[in-house]
């Protein structure tokens, strides 16, 4: 059990860890947030993180609460009093708790930062990669500005909601055009039929992934064809092989869209084989 949150410069107890009734995260979902995979109690993809958030900061005007020397500090400081070694570590940065008004508080109110850190059985999440799993399409309802990650997933939570009363993990929005843009919690990928691996530009309205920006250079380096090009519900269906990525999923093969096939229905050997080296990468990179 993780038991330790990290509270606006305190570390507390899980269950005492509250924060103010007009925190903006709270009030106007004004709030970003990151999530590294954790392996060996090291922080994956450290880079892409850190120049995410600092984005998604920036773009907001939040300020940012600490420099990422010892926001890192904080990082491994609640992962060290958790004593979790693989797991997943979340950290939210709201504009701050103000007088209820939608307009931004005065300037100079601090940032509110929370810190958790959870753990993942590794032999669990192997065991369901190894299986594959299923995902549904569902309308993309969100607003224009999914670039930046902020705690604003209502829709997300929604589509999740809606696959797994189906049996499914994931859900993929398609968007006016019929694409796909990306799940829930991870971006979305094909082998397409023509043996080309497939996942959406960032022109497009989706996140930024920070695992699908590094697997884009190890599916190169490892002399995949790659194209950031989207696809449609019907193509991944009629794909050679299909997968998600994100932090908390690393690379994990789907093997059903809307209760259709993927391939011969069981994870394909190029998902199989990036989550691989994806994971290696993710250690050597760890900090
Ligand atoms: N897309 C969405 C909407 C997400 O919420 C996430 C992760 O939470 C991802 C993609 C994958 O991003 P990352 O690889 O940085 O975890």
């Amino acid at each position: 059990m993780s038991r330790i949150a990290y509270v606006n410069g305190r570390f507390v107890p899980k269950r005492e860890a509250v924060v103010h009734i007009e925190d903006r995260g709270y009030q106007f979902a004004d709030a970003v947030y990151e999530v590294w995979a954790l392996f060996d109690g090291k922080l994956a993809d450290p880079k892409g993180h850190f120049a995410r958030l600092e984005r998604s900061l920036a773009e907001l005007s939040i300020d940012p609460p600490m420099s990422e020397r010892a926001l890192t500090m904080v990082l491994k400081e609640t992962v060290r009093r958790n004593r979790v070694r693989e797991g997943l570590v979340y950290l939210q940065v709201s504009r701050g708790v103000a007088t209820r008004d939608h307009a931004f508080p005065q300037a100079g109110t601090p940032p509110a930062v929370v810190v958790t850190v959870s753990r993942v059985d590794r032999a669990a999440s192997e065991a369901r990669a190894a299986k594959g799993v299923a995902v549904i399409t569902t309308p993309e309802n969100r607003w224009g500005r999914c670039d930046i990650k902020t705690v604003g997933l209502l829709p997300n939570a929604l589509a999740k909601q809606k696959a797994r009363e189906v049996g499914a993990v994931e859900a993929w929005f398609v968007d006016d055009l019929g694409l796909v843009t990306e799940g829930g919690s991870s971006n979305a990928w094909i082998v397409d039929a023509d043996g080309i691996l497939r996942t959406r530009d960032t022109n497009a309205n989706i996140l930024r992934g920070v695992t699908r920006l590094s697997l884009l250079d190890v599916a190169r380096e490892a002399g995949l064809k790659v194209e950031e090009r989207p696809f449609t519900p019907a193509e991944a269906i009629g794909a050679k092989e299909a997968f998600i990525t994100g932090a908390g999923t690393l690379v994990l093969p789907v093997v059903q869209v809307d209760g259709k096939r993927v391939g011969d229905g069981s994870p394909g050997p190029v998902a199989l084989r990036l989550r691989r080296l994806y994971i290696e990468r993710a250690k050597a990179s760890a900090i």
